[in-house]
């Protein structure tokens, strides 16, 4: 009935296990089969739910509106998403099934013979093979992505034999489970198009908050993070992160998803730098832009960044950019202390409210804010990397004129300034002049 696996290897000493985390460690669990498991749950008293992929056995007390009767027909809607994913042919394995407990009272699960004594204690949720158990949530959605997280362990764990490094195991489940209900269905959205689809999972902003403080993680960190690592909500996050990232990214995607449709095995990290135009500085970069950036509607080949080298700007230039992207690569480079000026026109369309078109010229518009300044501005900006400090854009110049130093030698960045999740129906140019300052004396520039 089920992929058979072999011995899985549990990926942290019991004392870790012990410690409180958002989701599963992986160990190997008793095989038990869909019709004495459903027995087995009805024998004790559960309420059992069942689809075609997913058997759910809960003592949680049926209540109106919890969405408990519809998680197998998302589950199913998942299963088939994730068959894609992996390039599965989803009736190749019609007979696969996971078996699921939502936990209440752990002790009813343990007397029912649902919850072997081999199963560390778990504060959330734990995957063994086939088998998951999850604790009970009161938020709906949250419960749902849980289950999906631990779904994904199940799916990868026995039809793709997962075993790799604890980034791409987390990550990937991560991935697979984030989604937005669309007339009921499972849609996955790897990066949530809005907080209302993800309700209580605050991965986005947990990594905000750490870009913030100047102690997000490289992508370095999180290839090496060991699974000891696993434990806080921003682990989690990483790793999810560098999935999504390297799944969605232009750069990256095809390369990527090579890899992922091979062995899933100890040595995958080591096979990411072996893809074609892998260079470990630009990913590390990439990742970093990555989370400067991060937001809900994120779309990775709209934010993309150019890092080519550029020829000096020694006299004055005029650059087209456009609303609905990222930041632009304007094709020159600044000198660090050299004073520069902008000046800009034209008009961008940010898209509607109601029927009535928003349009901005540089200076934006104060109907909505993002990030601190009015949307529809034009942005100059260099990426600016110190030791000690996070790497990131630096806003320069803002607004329709400008006078400002260079940050540090290296290309100039431009973008009207709006959210992501609001890029994609924004259409329109601002064209902007960027020329040296006659008196390129650092500090005695005009500014406004
Ligand atoms: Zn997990």
């Amino acid at each position: 009935m089920l992929a058979t696996v072999a011995a899985l290897v549990a990926v942290a000493p019991p004392q870790v296990l012990a410690e409180p985390r958002p989701f599963s460690m992986i160990v190997s669990g008793s095989a038990l089969t869909a019709e004495e498991f459903t027995a087995r749950a009805h024998r004790a008293g559960l309420r059992v739910v069942e689809g075609r992929h997913l058997v759910l056995a809960t003592d949680r007390p049926p209540r109106d509106g919890d969405g408990l009767e519809d998680l197998p027909r998302v589950f199913d809607g998942a299963f088939e998403a994730w068959c894609r994913h992996y390039r599965l042919a989803s009736h190749d394995h019609a007979d696969w099934r996971a078996l699921g407990c939502l936990v209440v009272e752990k002790s009813r699960f343990q007397a029912a013979g649902l919850l072997p004594d081999v199963i560390p204690d778990f504060t959330n949720g734990f995957c063994a093979n086939e088998r998951f158990w999850m604790t009970d949530q009161s938020n709906p959605a949250y419960r749902r992505h849980l289950l999906l997280h631990e779904g994904a362990h199940a799916f990868t764990l026995t039809l793709r034999s997962l075993a790799t490094p604890t980034w791409y195991t987390e990550g990937i489940a991560e991935c697979l489970a984030t989604h937005r209900l669309d007339d009921g269905r499972f849609v996955n959205t790897p990066i949530p198009r809005s907080a209302d689809d993800v309700e209580q999972l605050g991965r986005i902003e947990h990594l905000q908050k750490l870009v913030r403080s100047g102690r997000a993680p490289t992508l370095r960190d999180v290839l090496n993070a060991a699974p000891a690592a696993h434990r806080s909500i921003e682990a989690y996050a990483a790793s999810w992160a560098a999935v999504a990232m390297l799944s969605g990214h232009p750069r990256y995607a095809a390369g990527f998803a090579a890899i992922e449709r091979g062995p899933l095995d100890a040595a995958f990290t080591e096979r990411l730098t072996q893809i074609e135009g892998w260079d470990t500085a630009v990913a590390a970069r990439d990742f970093a832009a990555f989370l400067d950036d991060l937001d809900y509607g994120y779309d990775l080949a709209t934010h993309a960044i150019d890092w080519k080298a550029a020829p000096p700007l020694e006299s004055a230039a005029k650059f087209a950019v456009a609303a609905g992207r990222g930041w632009q690569h304007a094709g020159v480079s600044l000198t660090a202390g050299r004073r520069y000026s902008t000046a800009s026109g034209g008009r961008s369309q940010l898209g509607r409210i109601g029927s009535r078109e928003i349009e901005s010229g540089p200076d934006g518009i104060s109907l909505d804010w993002y990030r601190g300044r009015p949307i529809g501005r034009l942005l100059a900006a260099q990426w600016v990397e110190e030791p000690g400090r996070q790497p990131g854009f630096r806003v320069l110049a803002e607004g329709s004129e400008a006078e400002f130093a260079a940050a540090t030698d290296g290309p100039v960045y431009l973008r009207i300034n709006e959210s992501p999740a609001s890029l994609a129906d924004s259409r329109g140019v601002i064209l902007v002049t960027l020329s040296p300052s006659p008196d390129r004396e650092a500090g005695r520039g005009r500014s406004r």
